[in-house]
């Protein structure tokens, strides 16, 4: 572990050295899906973004503790203090318990991570299990004068706050133009001033999700439950905390303005954000129609797509960007990825095939593999491994086509550089195979049986010959028969 990760920290908005507070040990947080809808593109990035730091970090031998949080409370339409809140609406419209909503959603999010290959977190907190820790935290910020009660409410003082410290400090805002931007609601009357912000509102008649508190019978505000379940899971102050740029404000910068007026420390040392995605150069939203979930990518059923996307070309997708650039979404740059990544995986399974044709080594995968390291560092720059891979699909093609030579060194370093950046930190599934099939001694076994046949028809047994090629499609293998011999493919 020689610290040689660097991270762009929106807080001070340059890249920097990556150096833990306790190392090895990391504490990572990042700001999980509210569960009331089936889980979509905005959704993917930001998992995959943050799956990708997960695995590298641990790569580098960190001991990483990743916490994705579940938003299952306090979440108000519009990320407002007023409206309803997102899953007790989606309750009241569908007839169920809230915790119903929670649960389906939270599978369907699960199913479709689990199909994207984001590994799961080491916790994934829920904010309603939270409900002391966050009273606890609201009850420290009042006691230190940075929050008020207002009819049974209790709202933090923004302006008291940045009398002392710097509201604004993460999202580069200005308080003086926060007044202006921000619309008077229903319960302004409520607050002191507009730029103030719910830690705790007091239930409404009808209001399904409640708890009790000293101060009402009521529910945290959504900002609450990351500052509460970071201090809890992660300490006071730790190392990075991450989610989509679009949580910057308000989110963020309130975690920090809590975490502040209730320990005097901002808590987290780095703060990571991806880039939003687009589609046809718009912003996503279910009013424009451009609203595709996963599962209709995954499935093709969407107005919008021509054909079905499996979540490895999405995942590959999202990975050609940086993630902190947009990534616009469309049926040609998804089909182009489509193409790049079987481009990849069919390198790999001739790869596995190639018998060395030389003793000596003048390949330099050395020089590749240092390259792809040197991308991973730099703020995790997954385009640039992307086309340090191409380069080498290049190399195994020619070799495979008998223009070059490779040694036995070679052919294992590509291999190993496979395996390492494609699979194991860019998390691609070899799904053009199947992951089995790509199993090396497989198709070793598929060779062995492949010259079994060859065998039998240079002895003219044709019965074995067609007993094996049946049977094998059977099973759902395409044998095709060839002037250098047998190939065989799984059938679509
Ligand atoms: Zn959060």
């Amino acid at each position: 572990m020689d610290n040689r990760l660097f991270l762009f920290n929106t807080l001070n908005r340059e890249k920097q050295r990556f150096e833990p507070l306790h190392p090895p040990f990391v504490g990572l947080y990042v700001c999980g899906p509210t569960v009331y809808g089936a889980p979509h593109l905005g959704h993917a990035r930001p998992a995959i973004t943050f799956d990708i730091l997960y695995r590298y970090l641990t790569h580098l031998d960190y001991k990483v503790r990743y916490v994705r949080n579940i938003t299952d409370v306090g979440h108000l339409e519009n990320d407002s203090d007023d409206g309803e809140d997102k899953i007790v609406k989606k309750a009241r419209l569908e007839q169920l318990e809230p915790m119903e909503v929670v649960q389906y959603y939270l599978n369907c999010y699960h199913k479709a991570m689990d199909a994207l290959n984001v590994l799961p977190p080491s916790i994934e907190p829920h904010a309603s299990g939270h409900i002391i820790e966050q009273i606890r935290l609201i009850s420290a910020i009042l006691e230190n004068g940075y929050a008020y009660e207002s009819n049974g409410s209790v709202y933090f003082d923004v302006v008291k706050y940045h009398n002392k410290y710097h509201y604004g400090i993460l999202s580069g805002r200005n308080i003086d133009e926060l007044y202006n931007t921000t619309r008077e609601l229903d319960g302004q009357q409520e607050k002191r001033n507009s730029v103030d912000f719910a830690l705790w509102k007091k239930a409404t008649a009808g209001h399904i999700m409640h708890w009790p508190a000293p101060w009402s019978e009521g529910y945290p505000g959504w900002h609450l439950e990351c500052t509460a379940m970071s201090k809890k899971y992660l300490g006071e102050v730790f190392d990075i905390h991450g989610g989509g740029i679009d949580l910057i404000f308000p989110h963020h910068e309130c975690e920090i303005a809590q975490s502040v007026a209730a320990t005097g420390e901002a808590g987290v040392r780095y703060w990571i954000h991806n880039n939003m995605v687009t589609i046809n150069g718009q912003k996503m939203g279910k009013s424009l129609g451009n609203f595709i979930t996963l599962e209709e990518f995954f499935s093709g059923k969407h107005a919008m797509l021509t054909q079905a996307y499996s979540p490895m070309t999405i995942r590959f997708f999202i990975l050609q960007a940086h993630y902190r650039s947009t990534l616009d979404f469309s049926n040609d740059a998804l089909l182009s990825s489509e193409k790049g990544l079987a481009r990849l995986t069919e390198t790999y399974g001739a790869l596995l095939k190639l018998q060395p044709t030389s003793a000596t080594s003048s390949i330099d995968v050395e020089t590749l593999k240092k390259k792809c390291y040197e991308a991973m560092d730099d703020d995790l720059n997954t385009p640039i491994v992307i086309s340090q891979l191409f380069e080498a699909s290049r190399i195994v093609n020619s070799a495979a086509t008998g223009q070059i030579s490779v040694s036995e060194d070679e052919l294992a370093g590509l291999k190993q550089l496979f395996d390492l950046f494609l699979f194991d930190l860019l998390g691609i599934r070899n799904e053009a195979t199947n992951s089995d099939l790509s199993y090396e001694p497989f198709i070793k076994a598929m060779d062995i049986l492949l010259n079994i046949r060859l065998q039998a028809k240079q002895n003219k047994d044709w019965k074995t010959v067609d007993e094996i090629r049946d049977q094998l499609n059977a099973l759902g293998f395409e044998i095709k028969d060839t002037k250098e011999g047998s190939v065989w493919k799984l059938k679509k």
